[in-house]
């Protein structure tokens, strides 16, 4: 039989899978890749330099043995970390580093010195040794403004962007907040005032992160003991750019660093931005002390774009994508896709596939197909007008009605099981809910959700209202 690296590969991790604990076999040796063996070393790939650095720490010994029993004495283990972050790039990008598994690396392998005691900071996204680096954006210049189509719905954050790009951290403007739903572009936009800015100051440092991954580098530098570079490392930064904050939910250690991150940055003028999928009222398990931050400065809302916005959107992608298409199809698509970008552009992209795979033409009769599969596939949140629909329906009423004035009770019970259901069902905050179920604030909402659990546990006749909407909700 050929030895080849994944056989060998394979052999190693029977014997590394017996000598340690299944999780840690599970998160470390899993994801790794065989990717190659000349003479007698082994490339393999992983996902991350962390990944490589905890390898390097952890199980350089394991590796070792296991290395040495299937190749001999002259073993050697070469690691490719592929970066998740290259956009732009066809190739991903690759760096290869020999183990640091001395005694069967011969000293001219050693490209990269791992000794990294005399370096004073460990840049998380930096290989130890390499000194001098510079800090790595991490962002994507596909997701610029010129393609941020601007609509009603965008238009504040939007502007909002351009100003603190024009003048990063000289703006009241700090943090910068972008909110709002699932694929309405808070990504987007996040990336598009990192580029710009870096555009404007190249000598500026502007790094864009998610805040899952931040969590997980604080939780790393927590087990290597070391905290302090990890704060120190994002002191430097001038612009940080954080997706998707509403992360952090209950994860009081990593809100305590971020705390004291932001601070500093704050004081020195830095600029911050983040994302999240809710408003700064309607965030739970983020402690007051950052909320209270998050407010300083501007919250804008990326609101879900009105049917004009979303043609554009359509057609600048067809555009770029240098493909043409009828109007009346693009029309259809941005008429029956509403709530999501994404889906939106998810949707023309499959029509564009379905066409080209089985030489169809585009009509509308496969625009309605794939809508159809799209919508049906993705399960479609429901809307708060559709709650609204249904819940006056069942309590026969109108929708004008609902939305009323009124102080009638069996019209307040309606309203106010619309607002319980739109809060159970959709992603919207509270704010927005109360805005469109009769331009209510958001107190009025969360009182709302509260009668409501507290009725449909001391009324029978009101649990069976709840129990009824719900299956009509739910089908
Ligand atoms: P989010 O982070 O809010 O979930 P994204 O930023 O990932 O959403 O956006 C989803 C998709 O929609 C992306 O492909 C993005 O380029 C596109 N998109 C969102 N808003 C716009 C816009 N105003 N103009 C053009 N494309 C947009
Ligand atoms: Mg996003």
């Amino acid at each position: 039989m050929s030895i080849t690296a994944q056989s060998v590969w394979n052999n190693c991790l029977n014997f590394i899978k017996d000598n340690i604990q299944p999780q840690a076999y599970k998160t470390w040796f899993e994801p790794i890749i065989a990717v190659k063996l000349t003479d007698n070393a082994l490339s393999v790939q992983v996902p991350s330099k962390f990944f490589y650095e905890w390898l390097e720490e952890h199980y350089v010994k394991i590796l070792k043995v296991a290395l040495t029993k299937e190749l001999g004495e002259t073993a050697k283990l070469v690691y490719i970390i592929k970066m998740e972050n290259t956009y732009g790039n066809k190739q991903p990008f690759t760096e290869r580093i020999p183990s640091s598994n001395r005694s069967s690396v011969k000293a001219q392998d050693i490209d990269v010195p791992l000794k990294n005691k005399d370096r004073e900071l460990r840049n998380p996204f930096i290989i130890p040794g390499i000194r001098n680096v510079k800090i790595e954006s991490q962002l994507n210049p596909n997701y610029n403004f010129d393609n941020f189509l601007e609509g009603d719905s965008n238009r504040l954050a939007r502007s909002a962007g351009l100003a603190v790009s024009a003048k990063p951290g000289g703006t009241s403007f700090n943090p910068l907040l972008i909110f709002g739903g699932v694929g309405l572009g808070k990504t987007h936009l996040a990336h598009a005032i990192g580029v710009d800015i870096k555009d404007k100051y190249p000598e500026k440092t502007v790094l864009y992160i998610s805040a899952e991954k931040f969590t997980q580098q604080y939780i790393d530098s927590v087990k290597k003991n070391n905290r302090n570079d990890f704060i120190h490392f994002y002191q430097l930064i001038d612009v940080l750019v954080i997706d998707d904050v509403q992360f952090l939910s209950g994860k009081s250690g990593t809100q305590d660093v971020f705390f004291h991150i932001f601070n500093h940055l704050h004081q020195n003028g830095k600029q911050v931005i983040l994302t999240s999928d809710k408003a700064p009222v309607d965030m739970q398990d983020i402690e007051q002390r950052l909320l209270s931050r998050f407010k300083w400065g501007l919250s804008a809302e990326l609101q879900t774009p009105d049917f004009e916005t979303r043609v554009s959107i359509l057609k600048n992608k067809l555009y770029r994508d240098g493909v043409e298409m009828p109007d009346d199809i693009i029309e259809y698509v941005a008429k029956n896709i509403k709530t999501n970008i994404r889906e939106l552009e998810g949707a023309i992209i499959s029509l564009i596939a379905q066409s080209s795979f089985n030489k169809k033409e585009i009509n509308i009769e496969l625009a309605k197909q794939v809508v159809e599969k799209f919508v049906k596939n993705t399960k479609r949140e429901v809307s708060i007008d559709y709650i609204q629909k249904i819940v006056s329906d069942y309590f026969q009423m109108d929708v004008d009605t609902l939305q009323s004035k009124t102080r009638k009770r069996h019209i307040v019970q309606a309203r106010q099981l619309a607002m319980f259901f739109a809060k159970k069902f959709t992603k919207a905050s509270l704010a927005s809910i109360g805005s469109q179920i009769g331009k209510r604030d958001h107190a009025t909402v969360l009182h709302a959700c509260k009668t409501v659990d507290n009725l449909s546990s001391t009324d029978k006749q009101f649990r069976k209202y709840v129990e009824d909407l719900t299956k009509k909700l739910s089908v």
